[in-house]
């Protein structure tokens, strides 16, 4: 009974929020977990197959959509929380709104992303089945050193349940996350052994390099993208596990995706990817980790792989009067190189709108901006306009990084300067927060509407 009037109220809050225009993503699950607070864990015990976690700094709505994808196609009915409503509320959201009055859900799995300071509680109310941890960066300059506090608090939420882990052999900390496990046999990796010398990370590991046992500093053979790659303590009380699946060659990777090579239980696999980047072959082996360990027939998970589209806001095409709007969101400083490398570097004069905000939900210190390494960006002589809040800031780094960049009075405006003078069939490059992503996103589509 309490259920089902905790399933009605929140059902209220979400249209009575999505009329005042707040979204009512995670409302419901706020509400409903205050009047029935056991409802969350009742809601995902009725889910026959249980739920699968998906966490980590970077790539969890790629990663989850992934799967969710390769689920679908193998005949399951998936349960999933919106893009970016990854805290506790828009986990219970998604339960409470996939729910009857009697407490029935007609899904057969979930499958949620959930922020990395999420996972305890989400993990310890859930009891999820499956666990993946896709990397761990920090995000921002204020929350340098939490990294261990994270990593430890998601130890937490592993501890709290019996789950089947997927984790990220080439991410030290994520790797000892092992330790966490009900049984050793219940953890899985997965990681790149080969990757061509030119989508090769050059620069040393700067921002997790450190034993997660004796603090030392790790030695690395090979780095792929920030702090990951192959590592072992010179102590020798830590080292890279073998991955169990694993990208083994990489055939072909520019804008429009990736060709690669995958090896999972000691098959050979070819997988076709619509995204580029090495963070993006991450997310991919994530996936076929999971589907590999859930037992789903390899051709129909490439399937899956070659047809997903990309996650919301990570990468996005748009068409704007024949021209093609890239949309990169950044939000961190490893996840802006990586945008700078995939879609910028080797391109004559790119031209590109950063469009930085600093409300609550991009973060409100934008010192991270001088973290990113941009000076390999100037070589490309960019047109670049910056918009936002923090588009003088912006500038002002792009300036010490060698690239003149004009100031937007307005996001609207940037969009404007942006496209004159762009011909035709040209590209442009798009790069927000978050909150200038919803404010962007929304000026194409009055844009779109008008023309
Ligand atoms: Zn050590």
């Amino acid at each position: 009974m309490r259920a089902a009037a905790a399933i009605t109220v929140a059902r209220a809050a979400a249209t009575l929020s999505r009329r005042l225009g707040r979204g009512g993503q995670t409302l419901p699950g706020v509400i409903a977990g205050r009047i029935a607070p056991e409802l969350p864990r009742k809601l995902a015990a009725e889910l026959p197959n249980g739920c699968i976690l998906v966490t980590g700094t970077n790539g969890k709505t790629t990663a989850t959509k992934l799967i969710a994808e390769a689920l679908r196609e193998s005949g399951e009915r998936v349960l999933t929380n919106s893009s970016g409503a990854n805290l506790r509320g828009g986990v219970v959201s998604a339960l409470v709104s996939a729910a009857d009055l009697h407490g029935r859900i007609d899904a057969t799995i979930g499958v949620f992303e959930v922020d990395e300071a999420s996972l305890r509680l989400v993990a310890a109310e859930l009891r999820p089945r499956h666990i993946v941890v896709l990397n761990l960066f920090r995000d921002q300059l204020d929350r340098y050193g939490e990294l261990d506090i994270t990593a430890a608090m998601i130890a937490e939420g592993i501890a709290a349940t019996s789950a089947r882990l997927y984790l990220n052999a080439d991410d030290a900390r994520v790797a000892n996350l092992a330790g966490a496990a009900a049984r050793p046999d219940l953890v899985s990796y997965f990681g790149i052994e080969r990757l061509p010398e030119r989508l090769t990370d050059a620069t040393t590991a700067v921002d997790s390099d450190r034993c997660p046992h004796c603090g030392e500093r790790l030695r690395f053979s090979r780095i792929f993208y920030s702090h990951l790659g192959h590592y072992g303590c010179p102590n020798g009380d830590f080292e890279r596990p073998r991955p169990d699946v694993a990208v083994v060659d990489v055939q072909h990777a520019d804008l429009d995706g990736t060709e690669f090579t995958v090896s999972a239980g000691g098959d050979l696999r070819q997988l076709r990817y619509g995204l580029s980047g090495t963070y993006n072959l991450y997310n991919a082996l994530a996936a076929v980790s999971v589907a590999t360990g859930l037992g789903i027939d390899p051709a129909v998970t490439a399937h899956a792989v070659r047809t997903t589209e990309a996650a919301f806001g990570r990468v996005e095409k748009t068409d704007v009067a024949g021209r093609t709007l890239w949309l990169l969101l950044i939000k961190n400083p490893a996840g802006f190189a990586q945008v700078v490398d995939t879609f910028l570097i080797g391109r004559a004069r790119p031209r590109v709108l950063i469009a930085v905000n600093d409300l609550p939900a991009d973060g409100r210190d934008v010192s991270w901006l001088w973290d990113v390494s941009l000076e390999a960006l100037s070589q490309q002589q960019p047109e670049v306009v910056t918009a936002g809040t923090r588009a003088a800031e912006m500038a002002l780094r792009l300036h010490y990084a060698g690239t003149e960049a004009a100031v937007a009075s307005s996001v609207d405006d940037g969009i404007s300067r942006l496209l004159s003078g762009l011909p035709p069939g040209g590209d442009a490059y798009i790069l927000p927060t978050y909150t200038a992503m919803l404010q962007i996103r929304r000026a194409l589509h009055q844009r779109k509407e008008a023309a």
